[in-house]
């Protein structure tokens, strides 16, 4: 979907549409877009933030809770001054603030077996940013079987993990990963530092993936180690026996 730019909106995204393989087309089609991300914590929240400066047309956020005084060292859109009230409310009157012209959509949930099938069909790429993979693994089955692309990013103390599915062409999390770590949990050591940066190139892959530029991490995965700052992209193979995107898999999309 394409929709023309208002000459306030050229104004407020001159300095990215000097990027000559982007410039106004791929604007354009940031403005069409939506945009599901799940959880907007430490991760979700900068790949929110950076949509939205960006002028992704519609953000569809997915987290549940209330903001505590320990989220406040990582999840950038949550206030002091909005502990004890909904985290989601928090992260999309940042968003508003940051960038009015970003229609941003909430649900005070997090991605279930319940609605996640409702979630990306209303979304052209999906973003999975939660820390259980229960939740990514769900987000995983339905991008593929919606035949969406998902980018999917994770770390942990100063490490990052990001890949970008693109169905029935590449690896799926599922191929990459085909049971759940046995050794992760929900809290984990984190600096704001590590998690901005892991959701600022997750961004960055969505903004690719709409836009049409540069080469996103389709059958790749981009790990980093911020301790001694080593960045590595391995190619991830698809899994033929994989239980969501292989050949025998109920929910496989349609070969590409
Ligand atoms: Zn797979």
């Amino acid at each position: 979907m394409y929709s023309e730019l208002t000459d306030e909106e050229r104004r407020r995204y001159e300095w990215q549409l000097w990027v000559p393989d982007f410039g106004e087309e791929g604007q354009r089609r940031l403005k069409g877009a939506s945009v599901l991300i799940s959880r907007v914590g430490g991760v979700g929240g900068a790949v929110a933030m950076q949509l939205a400066a960006a002028g992704v047309g519609r953000l569809l956020l997915a987290h549940a809770g209330n903001v505590r005084l320990d989220d406040l060292n990582r999840q950038l859109l949550m206030t002091t001054d909005w502990i004890g009230k909904p985290r989601i409310e928090s992260a999309a009157r940042r968003l508003r603030e940051l960038n009015p012209h970003v229609e941003v959509e909430t649900l005070g949930e997090n991605v279930t077996e319940e609605n996640a099938a409702g979630l990306v069909a209303r979304c052209d790429v999906a973003v999975s940013a939660a820390p259980l993979f229960s939740e990514r693994f769900l987000m995983n089955r339905e991008a593929v079987r919606q035949g969406k692309p998902l980018v999917d990013c994770a770390m942990y103390d100063l490490e990052g993990r990001l890949t970008t599915v693109q169905p029935g062409r590449t690896a799926c999390l599922s191929c990459l990963y085909p049971e759940s770590p046995p050794n992760w949990k929900r809290e984990f050591p984190v600096f704001s530092a590590v998690a901005s940066t892991v959701g600022s190139l997750a961004a960055m892959e969505v903004i690719k993936v709409v836009a049409g530029i540069g080469k996103p991490l389709a059958g790749r995965l981009l790990t980093l180690d911020l301790r001694d700052m080593r960045f590595a992209t391995v190619p991830v193979a698809r899994d033929t026996q994989c239980s969501v995107c292989g050949s025998c898999s109920p929910v496989a999309p349609p070969k590409a």
